[in-house]
């Protein structure tokens, strides 16, 4: 249930009104927009009157919530969340232009890749330190050592970098990172999510290879019921029974998750297709859809990449690509 309270009301009253609530047992999240207070109740609000509530001279309208969502859903915080990280702002009309190595493979490649999709116009690093690979035997990543060569590489060209972790008993090795990954092979790892939620630390959660959008905000709302609000969702491809494309892209999930949640959506073109040939063209349709953001993968040698190299863009081809993306983002707005 939410309870949108009227433009005016004071802080003390607001209080009041909450110390109410909680009385019934309710917890309850306040979201303070640009207009309006709303106030998210959680917990058991089949006891609270709802006329009552409405006639409260501070309260607009009261609303039963149906989805199971809450802090993730745009009723309860209308406004669109901005994230700001390392000087970058994400979501609410800001983009975000996620690019890099599937892997870090050596200090080298990591910082020339990094200056070069920098000198193209991205404004966040990507690299994998830890990596969930299908096979036992392919290359799993460089571990710590990948995050302290991600960390040089923001030395070196102040790009915030985001990287993915897959155990919680890592957790230390992010301290510095700017932005944590769940992976699509973890975005139901519960105890994962609710580790992660106690951190202050802004959260890329991909979509799993098999799971429906609600799943995706439930598992965004695992997070952010242990405090963390800076949430990202990112559309990432999903299984389908096609197999020409390592996965389908579902673009109207932009469109979709824009509706029901306030959170910003980030789309991975790269491993949605898995060929780098279409990863411009849908990375262009994106952000026609409205997405906040993209995360792609460069490679300086993509022939010879550890990891992913088929969907790898070389640094040229980023190049070209971002200048699309420019194109389309200044034709929508
Ligand atoms: C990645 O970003 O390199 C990755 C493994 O992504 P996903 O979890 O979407 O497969
Ligand atoms: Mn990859």
């Amino acid at each position: 249930m939410i309870a949108i309270l009227k433009h005016g009301t004071t802080p003390e009253q607001t209080q009041h009104l909450i110390q109410w609530l909680a009385r019934m047992d309710l917890d309850v999240h306040v979201s303070e927009g640009a207009e309006v207070t709303v106030l998210g109740l959680i917990g058991d609000t089949s006891r609270v009157d709802m006329e009552l509530l409405s006639s409260l001279d501070m309260v607009e309208t009261v609303k039963r919530v149906s989805e199971p969502f809450k802090q993730a859903n745009r009723k309860f915080h209308p406004n669109d969340t901005v994230i700001e990280v390392g000087g970058v702002k994400i979501g609410g009309g800001n983009f975000a232009m996620m690019a890099g190595p599937c892997s870090v493979e050596s200090e080298e490649q990591i910082i020339g890749i990094a200056k070069a999709v920098k000198a193209s116009g991205a404004n966040i690093l990507r690299g994998g330190a830890f990596k969930p690979r299908t096979s036992p035997y392919a290359f799993q990543g460089m571990g710590g050592e990948g995050i302290d060569l991600l960390l040089k590489a923001r030395a070196e060209t102040g790009l915030p970098i985001v990287t993915e972790i897959m155990n919680i008993s890592t957790l230390d090795l992010f301290a510095d990172v700017d932005i944590i990954q769940v992976g699509a092979r973890n975005m139901q790892n519960f105890d994962l999510l609710k580790e992660l939620g106690k951190t202050d630390k802004p959260i890329l959660l991909k979509r799993g290879l098999a799971n429906t959008l609600q799943e995706l905000l439930m598992s965004a709302e695992y997070i952010m019921s242990e405090g963390n609000e800076r949430v990202m969702l990112c559309e990432r491809g999903i299984r389908t029974f096609e197999t020409y494309t390592r996965n389908t892209l579902d673009l109207s999930a932009v469109s979709v998750l824009h509706d029901l949640s306030h959170l910003p959506v980030i789309v991975d073109p790269s491993h949605a297709t898995g060929k780098a040939k279409l990863v411009p063209p849908m990375a262009v349709a994106a952000t026609a859809a409205g997405a906040d953001g993209l995360i792609i993968e460069v490679h300086n040698d993509p022939a010879h990449a550890l990891c992913d190299g088929a969907q790898s863009l070389t640094p040229a081809q980023f190049d070209e690509l971002n200048q699309r993306v420019n194109k389309i983002r200044e034709a929508i707005v």
